[in-house]
């Protein structure tokens, strides 16, 4: 089967596409589970690299994580396509192939496969996360969002009422505005549900049943986590859900990665941390650095780039936590992202939008420009017409409205892949920046009779210094570049140890846009340093060096003691 980016993908195609892609080219990508869901579906990982020139642990790493909410399936397909990207551009494009021999991606494209295969069934069931029910497992009475109709979509319905909120607007028929305060006497007033079907219906009251499978797994990471009654979704403890806890255990494992991505949807928007704190908070010199590369975003995406806590709340006087990309910054001091996929409001023409503040708050011009958009160009795929429909238990009702689906959460398939390519790109350019320790060069100095002096070169050849961030430096997070000489049984040190510590390199970051003269008129050589030892051994032996750090990677070199 060819993978293509025109559709969503369930469980199986997603699974046999990265399966494919492994089969392909097994030397650069590979495929394992690192958990399974609380429905036993296992979570795929893909490690892409050159294996070629080293292994997946000895080069420094981004990671990328999608669709842990289950609807956002436009996160796993870039996810894919990232995959996919590498290993089709390895040996053709130069900055693939660069990027894969010198570094490697961990991507896991669907977090929560269960949610996220209810989003794609037939009917289909819409759920913040994971399909466990906590903390209660009773059904409560009320409307329960379903296909009523059974056509594969979840629309709304509109009942016409003589008190609903609701009124046709002038300009459209087919669009509903607030009725404002001195409308009375005219109409017709509707009533605005989601589709579905009421469970123990009175006949007269009709309220929301409580979604008993409450959790967002994008709750559950231990940074400034809260219990449930606080931050609704983080179930009874940080990392409860399999999901989330694989995700954190693999991660863990992995001390290699520099920088992470969280793949959401939908607000085309290029989230960082804090979700919590203003940036006042955050060590300037990684609020540059992630004003940089976020930057780099937003040329190749169109997607601005923005703090959470400055620009994306949902309400302007709380925060959210627990949020993975936090935990990422935070806690790992690694850089990390939330892309917001898509959105259908610059589409229809609408760019000064402020982004999940705009349903508070915007003109009927907006909502009339987006029906335009899906009327012109998705064949009215956006907004569905009214139509009548015998409701069970409601008896005629209408059903219509947005397909938020198919138009809000994700991009109608004609347009995915023109969404998500220019992301793999930034992705590539963000593992690019990670910090690469090279060997510079060797030198070997007799003496006398047996005794060596053998001083090796290190340098950082990434963007980003060997601690990537300060928030790393300042959590005493990362360790220290360790050097290490082999002596095998032909060679002595003549005095101190074989493995010594030389600290963090800085990367080319330090450079800012112009030599100035308030520091960066003097270079210097801070992303280099040298290991010295003093070997004993005859003339001839040739001895192994070893450079590692955890996130700069690992690098060899063999030096010859020769006169
Ligand atoms: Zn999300």
């Amino acid at each position: 089967m060819p993978i293509t980016f025109d559709h969503l993908y369930d469980y199986a195609e997603l699974t046999s596409a990265l399966r494919e892609l492994a089969a392909l080219r097994p030397d650069l990508c590979s495929i394992e589970s690192i958990g399974r869901s609380h429905e036993g579906r296992d979570i795929w990982l893909a490690t892409v690299t050159n294996t070629a020139t080293g292994p997946h642990d000895h080069k420094p790493a981004i990671w990328v994580g999608a669709n842990i909410h289950s609807v956002e399936h436009t996160g796993a397909l870039a996810a894919l396509h990232l995959v996919h990207r590498l290993v089709t551009g390895h040996g053709t494009n130069p900055t693939v192939s660069h990027a894969l021999d010198t570094r490697t991606f961990y991507v896991v494209p669907r977090i929560n496969p269960d949610g996220a295969e209810l989003a794609l069934a037939n009917p289909p069931t819409y759920l913040r996360s994971s399909t466990r029910r906590w903390p209660r497992t009773d059904d409560a009475p009320g409307l329960v969002e379903g296909d009523v109709d059974g056509d594969g979509r979840i629309l709304s319905m509109r009942i016409e009422d003589s008190n609903g909120p609701w009124v046709t607007s002038d300009r459209d028929r087919r669009l509903l505005v607030a009725r404002a305060p001195d409308d009375f006497g005219g109409g017709p007033y509707y009533r605005l549900l989601i589709e579905g079907e009421i469970r123990e219906y009175d006949e007269l009251t009709i309220p929301i049943a409580p979604e008993r499978r409450s959790l967002d797994l994008n709750r559950q990471f231990p940074a400034q986590w809260r219990v449930h009654g606080e931050q609704v979704g983080a179930g009874p403890a940080p990392l409860s859900e399999p999901e989330t806890r694989s995700v954190a255990d693999a991660v863990i494992a992995r001390p290699n990665i520099c920088l992470y991505y969280c793949h959401h949807t939908f607000s085309a928007a290029i989230l960082r941390p804090f979700d919590d704190r203003p940036d006042d908070e955050m060590p300037t010199v990684d609020l540059k650095r992630f004003n940089i590369l976020g930057a780099k975003g937003t040329e190749l995406t169109g997607y601005r780039h923005v703090s959470v806590f400055h620009d994306f709340r949902y309400d302007p006087k709380d925060v959210i936590t627990g949020g993975e990309d936090t935990w990422a910054y935070d806690h790992l001091g690694v850089y990390a992202w939330t892309t917001e996929f898509w959105s259908p409001l610059p589409k229809a023409g609408i760019t000064d939008f402020h982004f999940i503040n705009w349903f508070g708050e915007h003109p009927v011009d907006d909502d009339l420009a987006l029906l335009r958009f899906s009327d012109d160009q998705l064949g009215g795929a956006g907004f569905v017409d009214w139509y009548p429909f015998d409701h069970p238990q409601l008896g005629p009702v209408e059903i219509g409205g947005w397909n938020w689906f198919r138009f809000w959460t994700n991009p109608p398939d004609e347009l995915l892949e023109a969404e998500i390519a220019p992301h793999s790109e930034w992705e590539i350019f963000g593992a690019l920046s990670s910090p690469r320790l090279v060997v510079r060069e060797a030198r070997v100095e007799s003496l006398g009779e047996q005794t060596w002096r053998v001083r090796v070169a290190v340098e950082n050849d990434g963007w980003l210094p060997t601690n990537v961030t300060q928030r790393a430096n300042d959590r005493k997070i990362v360790g220290p570049i360790l050097a290490e000489i082999s002596l095998g049984v032909s060679a002595q040190l003549a005095h101190g140890s074989s493995l010594i510590e030389l600290g963090q390199l800085a990367g080319r970051s330090r450079a800012t846009t112009m030599v100035d003269d308030f520091g960066s008129a003097t270079d210097g050589t801070p992303d280099r340093a040298i290991a010295e030892w003093f070997v004993e051994c005859d003339d001839g032996v040739e001895l192994d060096v070893e450079f590692r750090h955890q996130r700069a990677g690992v690098v060899r070199t063999t030096v010859q003691l020769r006169r």
